[in-house]
C-alpha cells in the first residue's frame, strides 16, 4: 500500500492533540449539557466553559471576561472589523491595514468599504513588513482601526505588534491583529502588545475545527464592539448561539499545552525548517527565501525556485502535501495576493511553495521532502 503524503501544511491546519481530544470527549457523551440551561447538567457545561476561557486568556495575558467565543478566526476577524466600524460611527470613518492580510479581514474590509469606510493600505517590504513610519503617516483624523496580522499565514512574516501597538494607543485608536497563526507558535500577549482586539483559531495550535476567540479589551479602554450576532445573548451579549462545549474545551485545552511547553516546541520547529531550507539553497540554484529571515514563524519556509511552472513542481510532488503561492479562484490560477504585494514577480510567485512544519514533523520527514523538492525541481529544469 502507497504511503500517505508527508504532512507539510500547518498553517493551514493541525491534527487535534490527543490530549485535546481526550479532554473534549466526556462533552459529546455523558456531560452533553447546554452552558446555558439552569440545572446540573448546564452547570457542569458552564463550568467546562469558564475553565477553557481562564486557559485562553493565561495564554494571551488577558482576563476571562475579555475572551469571546467563536467559530473560528474568520468570524472573529468579522465580528471586530464590522463591530468597530459600526460601533465608531459608520461611514466616513477611516481604517488602515495591509494588502497581506487574510481574505477574512480583507473581505471585512472590502464589506465596510463598501458601507462608507476609507481604507488605507500601507506597502508592505519585500521582506512583507510594514514600516512604522508608513503606519503612522497613514493615520488622519478619522482614524478608528488599525488591523494588521501579528504572524502571516503564507511567509510567516511577523509584523512589529508591539511597536503598532503603542502607535495606536498614543493616538487612541483602536488595534486589531489577526493573531491566528502566532498563537502558540511565538510569544504574543495582549496586555504587553498593546492590542484592543485579537483574532484566534484553536484548529492552528492542535485544537479542533470551528471553535476560536476574540479578545476583546474591557479596561483601558473599553473596547465597544456593535454586535454581528444577535438572539440569546450569550458570551456576554456579544456572539449569541449555543456554546460549543467541546469544542470550547478543547480550545482552552489546546491553549494550555501551548502555555506549558513555551519555546520547546519553536525551538525544535525552527530547527527542522532551517535543516530543510538549507537542503534546499546548498542543492538547488535558484531558490528565493521569501519573507523575512529575522522575524518569520518558526515552521515556516517559503520558497520560489527559478525556471519551473508551479502547477508542473505541485503535480510532481504527489508525496507531500503543502500548498503553491497560488490559490485558484474558479479555474483561473492566480499568483498569491501576499506575495504580490510583496513585489515577487507573478511568474515566481507561482512557482512558490510553502511549507509549514509542526508539532509532529520528524528530521526523517523534513529529509524525504527536501529530496523530493530537489529531485522534481531539478527534473523540471532539465525537461526530463
Ligand atoms: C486560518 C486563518 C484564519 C481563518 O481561521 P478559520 O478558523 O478558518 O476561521 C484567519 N486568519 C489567519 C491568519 C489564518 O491563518
Amino acid at each position: 500500500m502507497a504511503e500517505p503524503p508527508i504532512y507539510l501544511d500547518y498553517h493551514a491546519t493541525t491534527p487535534v492533540d490527543p490530549r485535546v481530544l481526550k479532554e473534549m470527549l466526556p462533552f459529546f457523551e455523558a456531560d452533553f449539557g447546554n452552558a446555558a440551561s439552569r440545572h446540573a447538567y448546564g452547570w457542569r457545561a458552564e463550568e467546562a466553559v469558564q475553565v477553557a476561557r481562564k486557559r485562553v486568556a493565561a495564554l494571551i495575558g488577558a482576563e476571562a471576561r475579555e475572551i469571546v467565543f467563536t467559530s473560528g478566526a474568520t468570524e472573529s476577524d468579522n465580528l471586530a472589523i464590522k463591530g468597530v466600524f459600526e460601533a465608531c460611527g459608520g461611514a466616513g470613518t477611516h481604517i488602515v491595514s495591509a494588502r497581506t492580510e487574510h481574505s477574512a479581514v480583507l473581505d471585512s474590509l472590502a464589506e465596510v468599504e463598501a458601507r462608507g469606510a476609507q481604507v488605507t493600505w500601507v506597502p508592505v517590504g519585500p521582506d512583507g513588513r510594514v514600516r512604522i513610519e508608513d503606519v503612522e503617516a497613514a493615520l488622519t483624523e478619522q482614524t478608528v482601526l488599525i488591523t494588521l496580522m501579528a504572524a502571516n499565514n503564507e511567509v510567516g512574516t511577523l509584523h512589529r505588534v508591539r511597536k503598532i501597538g503603542q502607535l495606536a494607543e498614543a493616538r487612541g485608536i483602536l488595534f486589531h491583529t489577526d493573531a491566528a497563526q502566532a498563537v502558540g507558535r511565538v510569544p504574543f500577549d495582549v496586555r504587553k502588545d498593546h492590542v484592543h482586539l485579537a483574532s484566534l483559531t484553536a484548529h492552528k495550535f492542535y485544537g479542533p475545527k470551528g471553535c476560536g476567540a476574540l479578545y476583546v479589551r474591557r479596561r483601558d479602554p473599553e473596547v465597544k464592539i456593535t454586535i454581528q450576532m444577535h438572539g440569546g445573548g450569550h458570551e456576554r451579549g456579544m456572539r449569541s448561539g449555543t456554546s460549543n462545549v467541546p469544542g470550547i474545551v478543547g480550545l482552552g485545552m489546546a491553549c494550555e499545552l501551548c502555555r506549558q511547553e513555551p519555546g520547546q516546541e519553536a525551538e525544535r520547529t525552527a530547527r527542522l525548517r532551517d535543516r530543510l531550507e538549507g537542503a534546499l539553497l546548498e542543492r538547488l540554484d535558484g531558490v528565493h527565501v521569501n519573507g523575512c529571515r529575522e522575524a518569520r514563524l518558526p515552521g515556516n519556509l517559503n520558497v520560489c525556485f527559478d525556471g519551473v511552472d508551479g502547477e508542473s513542481l505541485l503535480l510532481a510532488l504527489p508525496d507531500l502535501a503543502l500548498s503553491t503561492g497560488s490559490a485558484c479562484h474558479s479555474d483561473k490560477v492566480d499568483p498569491s495576493h501576499v506575495l504580490q504585494a510583496m513585489g515577487i514577480s507573478r511568474q515566481l510567485a507561482l512557482a512558490a511553495l510553502r511549507f509549514g512544519i509542526g508539532r509532529p514533523t520528524t528530521e526523517a520527514e523534513v529529509d524525504r521532502a527536501a529530496d523530493r523538492v530537489v529531485e522534481a525541481v531539478q527534473a523540471l529544469r532539465t525537461g526530463r
